[in-house]
């Protein structure tokens, strides 16, 4: 069993891009817009800043309170768009619940949407054309895998959980690299038999359900989910201890996915500024 470590890839990957930046004269720009007050999402965008300082890439967080309104966060968008200077935009979630979030995200102008959440880029996804930048999470998963050397083409992958940001495009740009794709969500039937035939696992649902029984022997698993458990400790969906018995690659968790989808979003951002800047 080999551990897939993000950890010590999105350091690499970042210092590939702390020497791409350091040549250039004028530095890409990310600004990230932070609308209230959820404790999770501040530490979020506190490490995407520190991130940005590491590497020389320029950040800007523009914090705005808790009862701003759609319109007003669609003015800071179209501000942004505006600005030359800027060169991605990311709108962290989850926005206050009186906050039409995909109202929002179509405002972002699809060259430096910087998370590939709009429509035209997440569009783009769907006809396997390149979009201007791939959503960070399965970005960074398919990063982990192509670098560690795990071939993709013709298995079998089983992703649980369909979001917008994780389950749907990761399937797609799966099925893109030519993998077999099951998609499985919370009304999935004999979830069990499904995941027992998965050459690559991935979940992403954010309840600890995978458990050793559930993978077939040598399988390639990545555990997306991020939970905090009574210890206060993050765990993943995977029962780590358990599951790594069975299988030939697995994602920790802190350590595997999620130091990964920072370093996508850095490749992101520095891809933009090189787009916008031909
Ligand atoms: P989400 O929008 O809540 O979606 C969760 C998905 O999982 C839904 O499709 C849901 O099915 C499915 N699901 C939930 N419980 C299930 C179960 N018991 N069996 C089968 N399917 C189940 O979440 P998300 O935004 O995609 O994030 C998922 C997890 O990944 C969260 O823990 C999040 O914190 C984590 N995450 C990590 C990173 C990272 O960088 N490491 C990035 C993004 C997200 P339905 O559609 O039927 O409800």
């Amino acid at each position: 069993m080999q551990i897939l470590d993000g950890k010590t890839l999105g350091k690499e990957i970042q210092e590939e891009i702390r020497l791409e930046v350091e040549k250039l004269s004028k530095k890409p720009h990310l600004a990230v817009i932070l609308v209230g007050d959820n404790p999770a999402s501040k530490i979020y965008v506190n490490t995407k800043n520190k991130t940005c300082e590491r590497l020389g890439i320029n950040s800007t967080v523009i914090t705005l309170p808790e009862n701003t309104t759609e319109d007003e966060l669609k003015l800071k968008i179209k501000t942004l768009n505006e600005d030359s200077d800027v060169n991605a935009i990311l709108v962290q979630l989850p926005l206050p619940e009186h906050i039409n979030t995909a109202n929002c995200i179509k405002e972002i102008s699809p060259i430096k949407d910087v998370d590939g959440f709009t429509p035209e880029n997440l569009g783009a996804v769907i006809c396997g054309k390149q979009p201007y930048a791939y959503p960070c999470t399965p970005f960074g998963i398919i990063t982990l895998l192509k670098r560690n050397n795990i071939e993709i083409s013709g298995k079998h992958a089983v992703v649980i959980g369909r979001s917008n940001i994780v389950g749907k495009p990761l399937s797609l740009m799966l099925l893109k690299e030519n993998a077999t794709v099951t998609m499985c969500h919370s009304k999935t039937k004999n979830l069990k038999e499904i995941t027992k035939t998965a050459d690559i696992l991935v979940s992403a649902t954010g309840n600890r359900i995978i458990t050793k029984d559930m993978v077939k022997k040598d399988a390639i698993v990545i555990d997306v989910g991020i939970i905090r458990n009574k210890e206060g400790k993050l765990e993943g969906d995977v029962y780590f201890d358990e599951v790594k018995e069975v299988a030939s690659y697995i994602t920790p968790v802190p350590g595997g996915v999620g130091p990964m989808t920072i370093a996508a979003l850095m490749k992101n951002t520095f891809e933009l500024f090189l787009m916008q800047n031909k």
